[in-house]
């Protein structure tokens, strides 16, 4: 009897493997490279690095905000901009990074290989050109665009979300889900200093 349960369970374990090897085989019939299986798992470890300090790299300071602003006196449309509303442009700024690198994190968690964009509470219309609602992107692409991690800009509404139904957009076949990016390259992206108070 114990006999026959450790057969059953070692074939188990064979039929396992098999299906695993099958399954990275299949992703990696693009990759002619001699270590393939070594290469993608090299990725995934940088991958799953916090994209804190990439982000604060990539993206204006506080300091580099204040200054900026401090010379502007209208936005996007020719609207006026108070101190007051400088100084929120600044506060959301900062909050929306925050937000869109705990998300990451917590997708890294969460093991999500996708994220989608979306705009909240209202539409940015600076983003309308470049970034439209639900376009996604790869963790992979993230780690090796930070640039893309909203927000884009100031007073950029632009959110990240995670997608939890991966499969689906590998096929981008969910209606409105298209890779943001185009021969492994992001769009050009609004420039930072393009204000709008859409948000404000
Ligand atoms: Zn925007």
């Amino acid at each position: 009897m114990a006999f026959a349960l450790i057969s059953v369970i070692l074939l188990i374990i064979l039929i396992l493997i098999a299906i695993k090897t099958g399954l990275n085989r299949g992703h990696t019939t693009d990759e002619p490279t001699s270590q393939p299986v070594i290469h993608a798992s090299g990725i995934y470890s940088i991958v799953k690095k916090s994209p804190r300090e990439n982000v604060h790299s990539k993206k204006p300071s506080r300091e580099d905000i204040g200054k900026y602003l401090s010379g502007q006196n209208v936005d996007s449309e020719g609207a006026a901009i108070t101190e007051e509303e400088k100084q929120l442009l600044i506060e959301q700024w900062e909050s929306g990074i925050e937000d869109s690198i705990k998300t990451i994190e917590k997708g890294d968690v969460e093991g999500i290989e996708f994220y989608y964009y979306e705009f909240l509470p209202v539409d940015c219309p600076v983003c309308h050109n470049h970034v439209s609602r639900g376009k996604f992107v790869t963790r992979e692409e993230i780690f090796r665009y930070p640039d893309i991690i909203p927000p884009l800009h100031l007073g950029c509404t632009c959110k990240l979300l995670p997608h939890h139904g991966k499969e689906k957009l590998r096929e981008t076949t969910e209606l409105g889900m298209l890779p943001l990016f185009r021969n492994q390259q992001p769009p050009p992206l609004p420039d930072w200093k393009t204000i709008t108070k859409s948000a404000l």
